[in-house]
């Protein structure tokens, strides 16, 4: 257990608490790159390279409330040359996590998950359902994680948002998708699943997918869990991840994404950086998400 490090500027206790920050540090499904489990904190680390003061919104992070509560109760963390045991799975994770969401949603909080490997978003969506009986999700991933099992895996991080349609709610969009097995694609084509390629991003670009998004969202969403799968980022922005593709979207696309729908989510995740693949900087670009996410959500309060 860390412990020690926490989010910067997360200054307030629990209860004064709007926002609510924990690690969820598990990467035993990652199948190509490890290393999510050392993702929380690196990027707590990196959280302290930023001014409070946000210009665009002309708000201060010193001035909100948010809290870091540490880490889920997962008993692996820190050293990087540290396996996860055979016995503890991914199932053990999720629950910790389903613990975790379950207790700062009753206290009427909005909790921001540092992932961790993208598996661990099953509880968060799970918990917010129950929570709100209503839930729209939005997924940023490069890959639609719509398989039925991966290594003999229902809970894989490839099968995170099978799970979520299946199990827990159909209203659900992807956005910055280019990877995916045909029958990924034929499902998703079947299901009517919403979802705009990252193609689609480049070609039409962010002010009409927002359009696009926002007309949808207001049909069906009243509340929205946003789940941040760092690959949707192009490589060359974000390096440093377990699974990375090329052909994404750019780093101020995401910013604008998460700009416009912070203001409306209930919940927040950002998984898969895999620090050790790069010199820090997917930590710090995941860092300041976090904190454009704070500020974003609490502008428009
Ligand atoms: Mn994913
Ligand atoms: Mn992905």
């Amino acid at each position: 257990m860390g412990g020690e490090l926490f989010f910067a500027d997360a200054d307030s206790n629990y209860s004064d608490a709007d926002f609510v920050i924990f690690g969820a540090p598990f990467d035993g499904t990652s199948s190509f790159r490890k290393g999510s489990r050392l993702a929380p904190d690196a990027i707590r680390e990196a959280s302290y390279n930023f001014e409070t003061y946000n210009p665009y919104f002309d708000i201060d992070l010193a001035d909100i409330p948010f809290h870091d509560a540490g880490d889920a109760d997962i008993p692996f963390h820190g050293a990087e040359d540290v396996d996860i045991p055979g016995n503890y799975t991914v199932e053990h994770a999720q629950a910790a996590v389903g613990e975790m969401v379950t207790t700062i949603l009753r206290d009427g909080k909005i909790p921001i998950m540092l992932g961790g490997e993208h598996s661990l978003t099953v509880p968060c969506v799970r918990g917010s359902m129950n929570h709100f009986n209503d839930l729209g999700v939005v997924v940023l991933d490069a890959h639609f994680d719509l398989r039925q099992e991966y290594e003999g895996q229902v809970n894989s991080h490839a099968c995170v948002s099978r799970r979520i349609i299946e199990d827990i709610t159909d209203n659900y969009t992807s956005i910055g998708i280019r990877s995916g097995t045909r029958d990924e694609y034929s499902l998703a084509r079947s299901r009517g699943i919403t979802y705009y390629p990252a193609d689609f991003v480049e070609d039409k670009g962010i002010p009409h997918v927002l359009a696009e998004l926002s007309r949808h969202l207001d049909l069906d969403t009243s509340h929205l869990y946003l789940s941040l799968d760092m690959d949707v980022l192009d490589p060359v922005y974000a390096p440093a991840l377990g699974t990375p593709e090329p052909f994404g979207l750019t780093d101020r696309q995401v910013l604008s994404l998460i700009r416009r729908l912070a203001p409306r989510s209930i919940g927040f995740d950002l998984v898969e950086i895999a620090p050790g693949f790069d010199s820090g900087n997917t930590a710090l670009l995941g860092a300041k998400f976090v904190r454009e996410f704070i500020a974003s959500a609490r502008a428009s309060r």
